[in-house]
């Protein structure tokens, strides 16, 4: 079975199309390669194309004829996004749009969807559930969320079915080290914590230490990476038996705090972490943690890397691997 993974050239992209091909599936990856990198398309042949390009995206279709599609392309920095929202608007919701139209008419029944816990916006109540409300509080979430209604609205119409994964903190790197993290800026706590631990950066600086938590600083859920990619096939398998739409969360159900992420890293890297007390960050809630108990129940995944440590370790291993062995 043939499936064509858009943004199959960055981070959780690439995982997936590991996932994919280590499970028989054949991969075509469509990818910008704005952000995307070409040395991570390791899994399948590369098309280089925008979504916003209809005309290139139906050549795809026609070339190829991929049975399914995995949904990953998109434009992903909340600053960006409240900055410039036409393009996250035209990337994301237009160029989707673009590429659903194609798929419905070249005859594709199933896609699997990179959504995001920031469709919830400030949560209500944690752990955070799917039937929770969706107000994202910025146009990157917005975008994600029409996303998801666009493809309810395909299967109402058209019978296209999806499966809507909303992830939790994205982390860790590939075991093997194959590919891992690599965003150009790197705004995300545990790779800029690693550069911090390596020398890299002069320090890591804490966004809030006055949170109403245990020790002050913001929680996350962070869900190892190939724990995600191993739950969109999952889900393409759910649709495959006839599954219908649905939004599922993906994170390990644990959240740690700043500290103890930073804690982590200073016992895996065996390297002092130098740390600066910052103010928050605009839009951060205090914490975010997801059930996934609907995803362990319909899809029956589970995350295999839910510890902390094992996340750090392998974007530990990957980040040697790129920037060198710090004896
Ligand atoms: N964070 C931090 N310093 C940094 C980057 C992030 O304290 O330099 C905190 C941030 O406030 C949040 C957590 O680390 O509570 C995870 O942030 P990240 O940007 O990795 O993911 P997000 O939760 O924003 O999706």
């Amino acid at each position: 079975m043939k499936i064509l993974v858009t943004g199959g050239a960055g981070y959780i992209g690439s995982h997936a199309c590991k996932a994919l091909k280590e499970k028989g599936y054949e991969v075509v990856v469509l990818d910008n390669l704005v952000y995307g990198h070409r040395g991570f398309v390791k899994w399948g042949v590369l098309e280089e194309c925008d979504l916003s390009d209809r005309a290139a995206i139906e050549a795809v279709f026609k070339k190829h004829r991929p049975e399914a599609v995995m949904h990953f392309a998109a434009y992903a920095f909340v600053g960006e996004s409240v900055e410039n929202p036409s393009k996250y608007y035209y990337n994301n919701v237009a160029g989707s749009l673009n590429l659903f139209d194609v798929a419905r008419l070249n005859g594709v029944r199933h896609v699997v969807f990179s959504s995001t816990c920031a469709t919830y916006g400030i949560p209500n109540s944690v752990p955070i559930h799917e039937d929770h409300p969706q107000s994202p509080i910025n146009p990157y979430g917005k975008t994600k969320l029409v996303i998801e209604q666009m493809l309810a609205d395909y299967d109402t119409a058209y019978g296209m079915k999806s499966v809507s994964l909303r992830y939790f903190n994205a982390a860790g790197a590939d075991p093997e080290s194959d590919i891992g993290e690599d965003h150009n800026p790197e705004t995300h706590l545990i790779p800029l914590v690693l550069d911090a631990a390596s020398g890299r950066r002069p320090q890591i600086t804490i966004f809030g230490i006055d949170y109403a938590t245990a020790d002050g600083t913001c929680v996350r859920d962070y869900i190892h990476v190939t724990d995600l990619a191993d739950a969109h096939v999952k889900a393409l398998e759910y649709l495959s038996k006839g599954g219908g739409t649905i939004a599922l969360n993906l994170g390990n159900g644990k959240g740690y705090s700043v500290r103890e992420v930073i804690e982590s890293a200073r016992q895996i890297t065996g390297r002092e972490v130098p740390v600066v007390e910052g103010s928050r960050r605009a839009g951060d809630p205090p914490g975010l943690v997801g059930s996934s108990d609907k995803a362990k129940e319909i899809l029956g995944w589970r995350p295999v890397f839910g510890e902390i440590d094992k996340i750090v370790e392998h974007a530990w291993k990957w980040h040697k691997k790129r920037f060198g062995n710090y004896k």
